[in-house]
């Protein structure tokens, strides 16, 4: 069987042409499918009865099965989703206090390979990539479900999305040009690929870029982030100037604060340093507690303290709102704790 929400728009035209169909048609098909989110090939009206019949033969509307789903009660919706291969991803949807504003966080790859210190899915190791159509079909299964409509997306679920750059590249088309959300409502988030970072400024449809920076020197980003023994600050700073440069873009500067160790005023001086000549927003996330690793979250007073130190070097800073927090949907928890409790 074909899978219609695999197919692209020329592929459509000529599953069309093969049933004997106009071009035209397919372009119908294809509305229905991503602008209209439909959930059944029946409810596709301007369809004929006979079109909609032959379709139903050989194909069907998505292969991608909802196992799961918690809302929270800041009506952040966790989804665990299920791919033809039996493999899951889980994908949040959020919505912030301006309702218009509905952002999904989508996962690139199932696992990681980065094996960051401090992250649930990256002590999980790595399992497969994700293909452009299956991070495009997380938001298309979440808008079909919840009736509402996908404004923003972040890369910040599973993986590492500068590990899997030319399907990174193809959803984004997808999510652009398919789901047509903007391209400066699409926001990538890296542990720092460098050489990807070069190659993003480069590109034609080049998204927000955020670097999960967490550490303000090269010996304590080592201790958390294996990926500084491969791609160290200095190189990194390099490619976020050239970014800046490229493409006259703001970067976004993650920084988990991880309680008693990043999170001291000294960390937040040198973090303004080097920062200085970086166009950038930051955005410091309180860490979410992990029962699989050592690091605790910050305390408040630290949190305000470091925001404070950093707003003085004249950037903006933000702090995260925890979203999902009685769902375990906050960043680095996603995948396992639903998989757990199916498997128990
Ligand atoms: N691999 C990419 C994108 C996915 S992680 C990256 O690392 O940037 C998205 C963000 O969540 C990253 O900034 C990551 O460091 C952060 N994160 C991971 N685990 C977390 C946790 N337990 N609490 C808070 N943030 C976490
Ligand atoms: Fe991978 Fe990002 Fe987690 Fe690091 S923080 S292990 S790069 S998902």
């Amino acid at each position: 069987m074909k899978v219609l929400s695999n197919l692209t728009l020329e592929e459509l035209e000529n599953l069309a042409l093969e049933l004997n169909e106009p071009k035209f048609r397919a372009k119908q098909l294809h509305n229905w499918i991503w602008t209209k989110s439909a959930n059944s090939i029946e409810e596709m009206t301007d369809l004929s009865k006979v079109f909609k019949e032959k379709i139903k033969e050989i194909a069907v509307l998505s292969d991608v099965k909802i196992k799961n789903k918690q809302v929270s009660t800041d009506g952040t919706m966790k989804y665990l989703l299920e791919y033809g291969d039996g493999e899951c991803v889980e994908t949040v949807l959020m919505r912030f206090d301006n309702r218009a504003n509905l952002t999904a966080c989508v996962s690139s790859q199932i696992g990681c390979a980065c094996g960051c210190d401090f992250c649930a899915t990256g002590k999980r190791g790595f399992i497969r990539n994700l293909t452009a159509f299956e991070i495009a079909n997380q938001i298309l299964t979440i808008q079909k479900d919840s009736g509402l409509k996908v404004t923003n997306v972040v890369f910040m679920g599973q993986g590492e999305p500068f590990y899997n750059f030319e399907n990174l590249n193809k959803a984004i088309k997808l999510i652009n040009e398919y789901l047509q959300i903007g391209i400066r409502r699409i926001t990538v988030s890296t542990c720092g690929i460098v050489p990807r970072i070069y190659d993003m400024a480069k590109g034609d449809l080049i998204p927000t870029l955020a670097l999960s920076l967490h550490a303000p020197n090269h010996n304590l980003r080592e201790k958390i982030m294996p990926v500084e023994k491969k791609h160290n600050l200095d190189e990194l700073k390099k490619s976020l100037k050239y970014f800046n440069e490229q493409t006259g873009d703001r970067i976004t500067i993650e920084y988990v604060l991880l309680g008693g160790f990043n999170d001291t005023r000294e960390c937040a001086f040198e973090l303004s340093k080097l920062l200085k000549d970086i166009k950038c927003n930051i955005n410091l996330i309180p860490y979410n507690s992990v029962s699989e690793t050592k690091y605790k979250k910050p305390d408040k007073k630290d949190v305000m303290m470091f925001k404070y130190i950093l707003e003085g070097s004249g950037k903006k800073v933000t702090v995260r709102l925890e979203r999902g927090a009685d769902i375990d949907a906050a960043c680095g928890q996603l995948r396992g704790k639903i998989l757990d409790k199916l498997k128990s």
